[in-house]
């Protein structure tokens, strides 16, 4: 763990593998953002928690594990968006933790008895958390997936932005209604904070928006060309690679070729009348 002081009350992490997790130290205990996705970053991260204080609350921003695979390991309740808890409790429990335990040497041990900590307290729209002198809001945003949250941590400026930001790193779009993203992109602009953690890559701020827009856009472009060319879905995913290349994946495991896919295949079916929200693209086999 490499953790970094973003204000004088927020910290975070943007080196592990998997989401940008984070916590906030308030007068009356911690609250987590996200929780890592190695189960030796989050016993690292449970150890470095308990010499800070109580920890409270985690609150997820969305349903990909690398944001909420790390829940279990600690022992209070989750807060997220309804359809994080659903898209948890659907997830195959054997899978998860076989695929876990095999992220490195340390983590099987970890991952016996594993058991997801899905969220206990759910919202719809947005809600609002004190804890101590602070004043958590939590808005959904739709976008990456239909179950986006920014959490906006008002007496420090700093917001979560979740996937909705990917600063310099591989987006994926393999759930995404690129149109609500675009939308996600503005909302995220109108906010009053100006500290972005985001999903994925390094803190940044407003500026870094009209990239992350511009990008979602440009994926659109691409595919709705292939589309209105008559292309098939099938030609569509191995034969649109150009965007592979554009931002480096964030992590050496990561397949680029297969979230292109992956992005390819979520987008051809938007673009063609085709898709059902928050229904994950599987990496097509061949
Ligand atoms: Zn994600």
């Amino acid at each position: 763990m490499a953790l970094q002081q973003v204000t004088s009350n927020v910290f975070t992490d943007i080196t592990c593998r998997g989401c940008n997790f984070g916590f906030l130290t308030t007068s009356d205990g911690i609250v987590m953002f996200d929780s890592p996705h190695k189960p030796s970053d989050a016993m690292a991260l449970k150890a470095e928690l308990a010499r800070r204080g109580e920890l409270r609350y985690i609150i997820n921003t969305e349903p990909h594990g690398d944001h909420w695979t790390g829940n279990s390991f600690f022992d209070v309740p989750v807060i997220a968006h309804e359809g994080v808890r659903r898209r948890i409790l659907e997830t195959d429990l054997e899978q998860h933790v076989q695929r876990t335990a095999s992220f490195g040497p340390d983590e099987p041990q970890y991952m016996e008895g594993y058991q997801f900590n899905a969220p206990a307290i759910t919202f719809e729209n947005g809600m609002t958390l004190r804890v101590g002198d602070h004043t958590i809001q939590i808005i959904h945003m739709p976008g990456h997936t239909a179950y986006q949250a920014a959490i906006c941590i008002k007496e420090e400026g700093v917001v979560w932005t979740s996937d909705n930001v990917f600063n310099k790193v591989q987006s994926f779009l393999q759930e995404c209604s690129p149109d609500q993203w675009l939308t996600a992109v503005e909302s995220l602009r109108r906010l009053d904070e100006e500290i972005f953690v985001p999903g994925h890559g390094e803190i940044c701020g407003k500026e870094y928006l009209d990239e992350q827009g511009s990008y979602i856009q440009e994926w659109k472009d691409y595919v709705w060309n292939a589309v209105e060319r008559g292309m098939s879905k099938e030609d569509a995913i191995y034969s649109l690679t150009n965007l592979t290349e554009r931002y480096p994946m964030e992590a050496a495991h990561q397949d680029a070729a297969a979230v292109m896919r992956m992005n390819v295949a979520n987008l051809h079916d938007y673009l063609t009348g085709n898709w059902v929200p928050s229904n994950p693209q599987a990496p097509p086999a061949r």
